[in-house]
C-alpha cells in the first residue's frame, strides 16, 4: 500500500495504491490525520517537505502509542459483592491501573487494565502474562478473580497504524509537548493540512485536541 500526494500549480493530486487497485483523486486541499509520525514515513510528498517539517514529524511521538491494555471478562463483577469498586493501582505489576468496564446491562463483569512501559509484563510471552495478570486480580479482587472467561491485550506498540515500532521514546514518561510551531503552517504552496491530535497545541494527545486541530484546519480553509 502507498499513498503520494502531488503538488502541481495549486492542485493536489492523491495517489493510492494497494495490489488490487490504483486510487486518484484530485483536491484543492488535503487534510493529513494520520499521527505525525506515521504521516512522515507512510505518505510520499511532492515536492517534498522542508526538511524541518519532516524532522518535526519524525520526532513526535503518537500519544499512547506505546500502551498496552488487557481486559479480563467474568461472569459478574464479583468485586463489588467484595464492596471493591475494581479501581486499582499497583507498583508491583503487571498490570499498574485495573479499571471496572463492565457493561451496564450487567451481562458480565470485565476489568481492564494498562501495563505501562516500565511493567515487567511487557517482557513476557502472552501466556506468561495471562497467568501473572490472573494471579493479580485474584490477589488484589479476591478468588473469583482465578476464573476468567476470557482474557484479551493489544499493545499499540505492535499496531502499524498507530507506531512505527522502530520509534524510541525519548520521555516516556512525560505529556510530550504537542503542536509544533512548523505543523501548524499548511505546506504544499497552503493546500496540504496536518490535523492529527499530535498537531493540537491545546490538549494534544487527547481527543479534545483531535477535535480543536479538525475545527481550526477546517476553519482555516473555509475561510481561504
Ligand atoms: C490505548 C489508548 C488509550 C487512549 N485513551 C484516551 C483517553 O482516555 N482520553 C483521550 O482523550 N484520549 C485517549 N487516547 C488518545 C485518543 O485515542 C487520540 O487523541 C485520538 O484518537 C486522536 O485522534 P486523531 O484523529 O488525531 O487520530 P486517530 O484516532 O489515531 O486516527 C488516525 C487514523 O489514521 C489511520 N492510519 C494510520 N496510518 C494509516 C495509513 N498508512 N493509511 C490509512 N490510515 C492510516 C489509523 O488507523 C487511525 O484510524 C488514547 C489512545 C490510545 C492508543
Amino acid at each position: 500500500m502507498s499513498l503520494k500526494i502531488n503538488e502541481d500549480n495549486g492542485t493536489l493530486t492523491a495517489v493510492y495504491q494497494t495490489d488490487e487497485e490504483t486510487k486518484t483523486i484530485i483536491a484543492s486541499h488535503v487534510i493529513v490525520t494520520l499521527p505525525p509520525h506515521l504521516a512522515d514515513i507512510s505518505i510520499k510528498y511532492l515536492p517534498e517537505l522542508p526538511t524541518a517539517v519532516s524532522q518535526a514529524m519524525q520526532q513526535t511521538q503518537t500519544w499512547m502509542g506505546q500502551a498496552m491494555k488487557v481486559s479480563i471478562v467474568y461472569e459478574t463483577p464479583f468485586w463489588r459483592q467484595h464492596e471493591l469498586s475494581g479501581l486499582a493501582v499497583s507498583y508491583r505489576g503487571p498490570v499498574q491501573q485495573f479499571h471496572d468496564a463492565s457493561p451496564d446491562n450487567g451481562s458480565c463483569g470485565a476489568l481492564f487494565g494498562w501495563l505501562g512501559d516500565g511493567s515487567v509484563g511487557r517482557t513476557l510471552s502472552f501466556e506468561e502474562r495471562k497467568a501473572a495478570v490472573i494471579a493479580q486480580v485474584t490477589r488484589i479482587f479476591g478468588p473469583e478473580g482465578n476464573s476468567p472467561l476470557h482474557y484479551s491485550e493489544v499493545n499499540w506498540d505492535r499496531e502499524p497504524f498507530t507506531t512505527d515500532s522502530s520509534y524510541q521514546l525519548e520521555n516516556p514518561h512525560e505529556h510530550p509537548q504537542y503542536g509544533h510551531p512548523l505543523l501548524q503552517e499548511p505546506q504544499l504552496n497552503g493546500r496540504l493540512h496536518f490535523a492529527s491530535t499530535e498537531v493540537s497545541p491545546i490538549n494534544g494527545g487527547y481527543l479534545d485536541g483531535a477535535v480543536y486541530i479538525a475545527k481550526r484546519v477546517s476553519e482555516r480553509i473555509v475561510g481561504s
